[in-house]
């Protein structure tokens, strides 16, 4: 056994014009979540050209295909994200949005041309020994791609052992990885609350039964949460961002509707929150007299990798001879790759951009630079954790 990475340089660096070519073609035509028809029309067809045999449609727009060598039963899967947002893209570029009010500020058009790199070069080589299962996901940015992909069977119909993900990370120098084990990345929930009284003239506030008192009273009481009934070792935010009512200087109110959401890294945190949420608002609605109505909703979970495979994924790196930080914080923002990891052990790793401009941002692009360095993790990886035995 050597720790030596056996992958062919020059074959990767052949492939950089294309890649970038495939990079900005997806860039040029953004698609927003579940609507990834063309993206994922154009993978497939690269997958065909590699001699694979994609299945199309699962969880939506998504696209699996699997690389077979040698006689092992081991498999190992690697995903990709292919959406972008609605954002209005302010670069001056040739490749820029032609899509007015979307882009590809969070990179997803980058994570689907190195996915793409890795099918091209292992399918060409098959210098490991199992199945490789490449899933091109949909709607990462909204309504949980992942979650659509699994209950379309993704790990009933394609064997996968162990899973991963990767993402770029403007602000951190290309060939610098990071990732943690335990909780990554926070889950993120969100709430609609709705304080229900009886409107009426505001200077007859005695007539009236007044919610927005009781709204104030309430956006504020829930910043308690966090305060006072979490533990102060743990993580949470609560962010009331919506509140919505009235019309005019003179009139209250009958309804006032607040939303926002939630970012916890531990399920019992996550449990408090919501129960907290709901108390706080029917006590102080009880003591005004008004009625509340609220609903919660899971959005996607805590990205959490696990220890053995954050290890594995570290060691790749290493082989590259780039390096990896093994200890990063924990980040609020959130990832719908974690349904993945709730059914297979895996790790999600952050890898660097440069100096772009931030995810989400009008003026992000994703460095081209990184193509390479992306599509040899992959390959990488699967020559490692499907190294031939003997
Ligand atoms: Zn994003
Ligand atoms: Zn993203």
């Amino acid at each position: 056994m050597t720790a030596e990475s056996t992958i062919d340089r020059a074959r990767l660096a052949s492939y950089q014009e294309q890649l970038t070519e495939w990079r900005r073609d997806f860039h040029r035509h953004p698609e927003l979540a579940f609507e990834e028809v063309r993206t994922s029309g154009l993978v497939a067809d690269r997958l065909r050209e590699f001699g694979l045999e994609p299945e199309t449609g699962i969880g939506g727009t998504g696209v699996v295909a699997v690389i077979e060598s040698g006689s092992s039963e081991r498999s190992i899967g690697l995903r990709a994200d292919m959406d972008a947002l609605p954002i209005h893209e302010q670069n001056a570029f040739d490749h820029k949005s032609t899509c007015d009010g979307k882009m590809h500020a969070c990179g997803h058009d980058g994570h689907t041309s190195m996915l793409l790199g890795a099918a091209r070069y292992l399918s060409e080589t098959r210098d490991f020994d199992g199945r490789v299962v490449l899933i091109f996901q949909p709607a990462e940015e909204k309504d949980g791609g992942a979650r659509e992909m699994i209950r379309d069977g993704l790990f009933d119909r394609f064997s996968i052992d162990q899973v991963y993900g990767m993402h770029n990370l403007p602000g951190t120098a290309v060939g610098e990885f990071a990732l943690c084990s335990g909780p990554m990345m926070a889950a993120i929930d969100t709430f609609e609350a709705r304080v229900v009284g009886i409107g009426g003239h505001a200077a007859f506030p005695h007539g009236c039964k007044d919610g927005i008192v009781a709204a104030a009273q309430i956006v504020s009481a829930w910043q308690s949460i966090v305060a006072r009934n979490v533990d102060p070792i743990e993580s949470a935010v609560i962010s009331t961002t919506m509140i919505h009512a009235g019309d005019a200087f003179n009139v209250l109110p009958a309804v006032i509707e607040l939303g926002g959401c939630v970012r916890t890294f531990d399920p019992n945190v996550q449990d408090l929150i919501q129960t907290r949420l709901r108390e706080i608002g029917e006590a102080l609605c009880a003591a005004h007299d008004l009625t509340f109505e609220f609903e919660y909703n899971r959005y996607y979970p805590a990205t959490v990798n696990s220890a053995a495979e954050v290890e594995r994924s570290a060691r790749a790196v290493s082989q590259m001879g780039m390096t990896v930080d093994t200890e990063m914080s924990p980040i609020m923002g959130s990832e719908d790759f974690s349904f993945m990891l709730q059914e297979r052990p895996g790790a999600f790793v952050m890898t660097g951009n440069g100096p772009s401009s931030g995810l989400h941002t009008p003026l992000y692009d994703f460095n081209d630079a990184l193509l390479s360095v992306g599509t040899e993790y992959w390959v990488t990886l699967v020559q490692q954790e499907l190294a031939s035995v003997g």
